[in-house]
């Protein structure tokens, strides 16, 4: 049975972890939260006393972190020290481009294969087994990664080289971030035009305005069944990972020099937003400031 190191185990990485224990892999986790670790076990998986121990002796290590300074400490501080060469690397965090080719640098400089694999899908598609990976890294590594990907995931989609998973997972979420805020625009322009919303959505749905911030995730409530709008916001994709994407994408775009002014304006109004108290509310909410007279 393949054995897998887990680091990570949060939000996202509890599930995912525990996909891995159902698909069959003996998975070895840890947390640098005790509890975390603890619900982990639950799910089948190994407490390993230290990310060293996570990596030890593993066909694979799984990172699910926070930021990208995370990603290069956790590689940094004995990992890649601990695991046999040729162990394959994956790093599902959602990082910034040249954190993800760094610990790409250094995990091919300790012999070990690497990719960087963002998702999409939210906890839920942790749950459920039906993530979206965006794999950046050799193709002859992402073959072999497929197999442990699908256990946790239905989309496997190989971007390119180093980092291009991570810059496809910003570019994607630079345009959810900016459609919310033209689809909740232009509910709130018709609401003042004396439009009724649900006009305002059978037309655009099936007409040029349609994408998916609009008929999947409609900000306005009682338009699309599954929208976080219908439960006052609750769950979904919170604002405050939508900054954090969206200011990836801006370090991204600056670092490489592209002009992206409507990214740079979206960041401002989701900032207030989660300065507003919103922050743990689905990204929709955004309508909320759209309509109230702190817009501008
Ligand atoms: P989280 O904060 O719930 O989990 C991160 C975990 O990493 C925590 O349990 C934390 O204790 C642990 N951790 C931090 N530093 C560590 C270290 N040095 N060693 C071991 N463990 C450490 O976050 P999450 O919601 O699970 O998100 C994880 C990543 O996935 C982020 O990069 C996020 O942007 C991305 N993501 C999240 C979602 C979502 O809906 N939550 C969706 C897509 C992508």
């Amino acid at each position: 049975m393949a054995r897998i190191g887990f680091i990570g185990l949060g939000n996202m990485g509890l599930p995912m972890a525990g996909n891995l224990v159902k698909a069959g892999y003996e998975v070895i986790g840890y947390d640098l939260v005790a509890d975390h670790v603890e619900r982990a076990k639950q799910r089948g998986v190994v407490a390993g006393g230290s990310p060293a121990e996570a990596a030890s002796g593993m066909h694979a290590v799984i990172t699910m972190l926070p930021a990208g300074k995370d990603t290069i400490a956790v590689y940094s501080d004995g990992v890649l020290s601990a695991a046999q060469r040729g162990t394959l690397f994956i790093d599902c965090s959602t990082i910034d481009v040249a954190s993800a080719r760094a610990a790409h640098e250094l995990a091919g400089k300790a012999g070990m294969a690497s990719l960087d694999a963002p998702v999409s899908g939210g906890v839920a598609g942790a749950e459920a087994a039906t993530l979206t990976f965006m794999v950046g890294g050799e193709r002859a590594v992402f073959d072999g990664a497929e197999p442990l990907l699908k256990a946790m995931g239905k989309r496997i989609v190989h971007c390119g080289g180093a980092g291009a998973g991570q810059a496809a997972k910003i570019c994607n979420n630079l345009i959810l971030g900016v459609s919310m805020i033209a689809v909740s625009e232009a509910f709130v322009l018709a609401e003042k035009l004396g439009l009724s919303a649900q006009a305002l959505f059978d037309v655009a749905s099936n007409s040029s305005g349609r994408c998916w911030a609009l008929d999947t995730y409609c900000p306005v409530p009682g338009l699309v069944a599954a929208a976080p709008s219908n439960r006052g916001y609750k769950g979904g994709f919170a604002s405050a990972l939508m900054l954090k994407d969206l200011a990836l994408a801006l370090q991204a775009a600056q670092a490489a020099g592209a002009d992206t002014p409507l990214a740079a304006r979206a960041a401002e109004l989701y900032r207030r937003h989660a300065d507003a108290g919103y922050a743990k509310e689905d990204f929709s909410g955004i309508i909320k400031l759209i309509r109230g007279s702190n817009a501008v």
